[in-house]
C-alpha cells in the first residue's frame, strides 16, 4: 500500500466546483436581483481590456456594472456573453475568458493558466519527483505534458506520503483499496510569478487515495481506473 498511491482529486473538485458555481449564482441574484435589473454605476469595459487576466479584471471592474466597448451589452461576468458567442477565433475567446499570461504574453486557455508555460514548469521538476516505480513515473509525466488535459485542479501529482495526514479506510474495490486523508498542500490552482512557485488550492482538505492491493497488479486497467 505505501509503494502506490495516486491521489483522486477530480471526484473531490467536481463537487466544489459546483458548490462554488452555486454560491456565485446565489450572490449575483442578490446583488443584481435579474440580469436586467442591474444595481451600482455602470462603466464602459474597454475591448483592450481583456488582455487583463481575471484578478486584474476583477480589481479595476469590481464595484462596477460592465458596459460592452463593443455590442453596448452590459454584462456581469468575466466577459461579454453577446459577444463571446458570437467570436468564432479561437484565440480571441481565449483572450476574452482568461486573458493574458503575463509571462509569455500568450492568451490563458484557462483561469491563471497557461498551457504551453506550465507542461514546460513540470517537464523541468521531473527529476525532482519520482514514484520509485517507471510506469507511474511515466503516466504522471505524460499527463502533466499533455496540453490538452492540463488544467488547474486536475492536474495529477506524485504526493510524498509525508505530505498526507490522517490516513482512513473508506472502501474495498476490486483490486484496489479507497482511503480518505487530509492533503497538506493542496491541489495547484496557479503559478506565481513573484513567488516562483505554485500556489495552492484548498491546502489540509480531504482527498480520496486508492491504493493498490498488489503491486503485481499495476497496469493500464488500474491508471485507466484512476
Ligand atoms: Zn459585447
Ligand atoms: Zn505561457
Amino acid at each position: 500500500m505505501k509503494e502506490f498511491l495516486i491521489l483522486m482529486q477530480h471526484h473531490f473538485d467536481a463537487v466544489k466546483e459546483k458548490i462554488i458555481f452555486y454560491i456565485s449564482s446565489v450572490n449575483l441574484f442578490y446583488k443584481h436581483g435579474s440580469d436586467d435589473d442591474f444595481l451600482g454605476m455602470v462603466v464602459t469595459f474597454e475591448t483592450k481590456d481583456y488582455d487583463l487576466d481575471l484578478d486584474e479584471r476583477e480589481e479595476k471592474y469590481k464595484d462596477y456594472v460592465r458596459l460592452c466597448e463593443k455590442c453596448n451589452e452590459k454584462f456581469a461576468h468575466v466577459c461579454c456573453d453577446n459577444c463571446y458567442e458570437k467570436e468564432i477565433d479561437e484565440e480571441e475567446r481565449n483572450r476574452m475568458l482568461y486573458g493574458k499570461f503575463k509571462e509569455c504574453n500568450r492568451f490563458n486557455t484557462n483561469h491563471n493558466w497557461c498551457n504551453e508555460c506550465n507542461a514546460k514548469r513540470f517537464q523541468q521538476d521531473f527529476s525532482n519527483w519520482t514514484s520509485e516505480n517507471e510506469f507511474i513515473d511515466k503516466f504522471i509525466q505524460e499527463t502533466q505534458l499533455d496540453k490538452l488535459n492540463t488544467e488547474n485542479r486536475n492536474v495529477l501529482e506524485w504526493i510524498p506520503y509525508d505530505r498526507l495526514k490522517n490516513l482512513e479506510y473508506l472502501v474495498k474495490g476490486g483490486f484496489s483499496t479507497v482511503y480518505k486523508a487530509i492533503w497538506l498542500d493542496g491541489c495547484i490552482e496557479k503559478w506565481s510569478k513573484h513567488e516562483k512557485k505554485w500556489i495552492r488550492n484548498n491546502p489540509d482538505g480531504t482527498v480520496a487515495l486508492k491504493s493498490l492491493d498488489n503491486s503485481s497488479n499495476l497496469s493500464e486497467d488500474f491508471l485507466n481506473e484512476v
